[in-house]
């Protein structure tokens, strides 16, 4: 008797089994769909906010960012003709065409507000950028910068100002810079082509350059990086997220859009060539949005080729839109609905890889700058 009541009992326990099985089963999927489902709103989010202003973009204000390097007397300038001086007087004049344009110079952390869509740009900026770290800075830029009240930021590279260079500024000059507002930031450690850089060698540039300038600068952080030679890979890309160093800055031409990738803003270079027209022209520059691309800017490309899918707005006019590499059309395929647009990208040799996107409306010009990288043979 026992044994039946047992039997029954089993019986009923594999019996109720069976009837729940299923439920549990199609629940637990249920939860596993609900997860995707909020991971695809998620990610809508994501590209709606960078989507914002939509089919306005050519109505989108965007915000140049100039790159100094060295500002020399005239002297100074005969003695060492360099590209990428620009004469004391150049420099008065370019500064003070700004202020009389109305133009409001930003910290980088407005900037980074403006650029993530924190703010609406609803006014003239330009950000103010000098590289390396000369004592230039002091010597004849500040005082052109101050009388106009105009901010701006230094990207510095340690060891320069560590071996005492001549013509380096010095930690105490740094820390008084940093009080006056003008914003210090990193060059990495040393000024090496990142490109060339494993993990390792790149975190040790990130994270030493950070070291020095927080000591000099007296900051809670450094959370903004130019890439020296303008280089850098999806490697230096990862590790800036991972180090929490918020945007990166290259030295590829373009006016900077709400949205846009921060690890690849861009960036004019001010060189001694550049009259005052030609400094104006590059303010006035119009940028086409580029919301995302595949692979990201700053991938390997491998030697055989790979195809590039990039979102850009939709409804553009395709005899209008053009892509270039090294000054040579590439062949695309776009989709109007989507904004997708698609090349086959086959890198030569040489160290810059830039692909150009043009787009022509009436008279104005829109254009882009992207950059990949070339795989290295051994
Ligand atoms: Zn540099």
């Amino acid at each position: 008797m026992r044994k039946i009541i047992y039997l029954i009992t089993l019986l009923f326990i594999v019996f109720v089994g069976f009837l729940i099985y299923p439920f549990l089963k199609s629940n637990k999927s249920n939860s596993s769909k609900g997860n995707v489902k909020q991971q695809h709103i998620l990610r809508n989010i994501n590209s709606n906010h960078s989507n914002n202003f939509g089919k306005n973009w050519q109505q989108a204000q965007g915000i140049p960012v100039l790159c100094y390097h060295q500002i020399v007397s005239k002297v100074q300038f005969k003695k060492r003709p360099t590209p990428y001086a620009v004469t004391v007087s150049q420099f008065r004049n370019q500064i003070n065409w700004l202020k009389k344009e109305h133009y409001k110079t930003l910290t980088i952390a407005q900037f980074y507000d403006y650029m993530t869509g924190k703010k609406p740009i609803n006014e003239k900026f330009v950000l103010i950028t000098f590289d390396d770290g000369l004592n230039d800075f002091s010597k004849h830029a500040q005082k052109i910068l101050e009388k106009v009240n105009f901010k701006a930021v230094l990207f510095i590279y340690p060891t320069w100002v560590i071996a005492k260079k001549k013509r380096a500024l010095k930690p105490w000059q740094i820390a008084n810079l940093s009080k006056l507002g003008y914003d210090i930031e990193s060059h990495t450690f040393w000024h090496p082509k990142l490109t060339k850089m494993n993990v390792k060698d790149q975190t040790f540039q990130f994270k030493r350059s950070r070291k020095f300038l927080k000591k000099w600068s007296k900051k809670k952080e450094i959370s903004y990086l130019a890439y020296p030679f303008g280089l850098f890979n999806e490697t230096s890309v990862g590790l800036l997220k991972k180090l929490s160093y918020k945007a990166a800055f290259t030295i590829f031409p373009g006016i900077n859009l709400p949205g846009q990738n921060p690890y690849a803003f861009m960036r004019y270079m001010v060189v001694k060539g550049d009259s005052l027209k030609r400094f104006q022209q590059k303010l006035e520059k119009k940028s086409i949005p580029i919301f995302k691309s595949n692979p990201n800017f700053g991938a390997i490309i491998p030697s055989k080729g790979k195809n590039v899918t990039i979102t850009i707005p939709t409804n553009l006019v395709t005899q209008n839109l053009a892509l270039y590499y090294k000054r040579k059309k590439l062949k695309y395929k776009y989709n109007n609905e989507n904004g997708k647009l698609t090349f086959f990208l086959k890198l030569k040799k040489g160290k810059i890889h830039n692909v150009n996107i043009k787009y022509k409306d009436g008279k104005i010009n829109y254009r882009q700058t992207m950059l990949f990288n070339r795989l290295r043979s051994k």
